[in-house]
């Protein structure tokens, strides 16, 4: 009996060790879903990362967890999925470029950027592609250029 229950304390110690290691959000965690933030919230949340709900209230609230603290937003500041992030989100960054020698002309420039749905990086991306691989944590994903945030 004993040894038995040494190899359950064992197992559970193992367990604990796994689920708890590090702020790097698993994919397989169970959240009530994904928050990605709009502008008015970008202060807090990183713009086009998702972040994972871990509380939903009726009065219209999301609480998400950011960097292992807690935030409490309005829901309708933020959009919502249920499914695990696995795309790229593209942010796109407008500002305007400053008449210069030699420029010419000022004129609109929209830069854009991508944010890795698995450790929020913030990658520059040329072109269009169809997957682009973190330089951070190496994972390649697909880039959901459907939207930009
Ligand atoms: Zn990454």
């Amino acid at each position: 009996m004993q040894s038995d229950d040494t190899a359950e304390l064992a197992h559970n110690g193992i367990y604990q060790n796994v689920v708890s290691c590090g702020s790097v959000i698993s994919p397989m965690r169970v959240t009530l879903g994904w928050a990605r933030c709009a502008d008015n919230v970008a202060d807090i949340l990183r713009r086009g990362a998702w972040y994972p709900i871990v509380e939903e209230s009726a009065d219209g609230h999301v609480v998400v967890e950011v960097r292992q603290q807690r935030v409490r937003l309005p829901r309708r500041d933020v959009t919502i999925r249920t499914e695990v992030p696995d795309h790229w989100s593209i942010v796109a960054r407008t500002g305007v470029l400053r008449p210069t020698l030699g420029a010419g002309r000022g004129s609109d420039v929209v830069t854009t950027y991508a944010v890795c749905p698995l450790c929020h990086y913030r990658q520059d991306v040329a072109g269009k592609p169809d997957s682009v691989k973190c330089v951070r944590c190496g994972a390649s994903s697909p880039v959901d250029w459907s939207e930009t945030c």
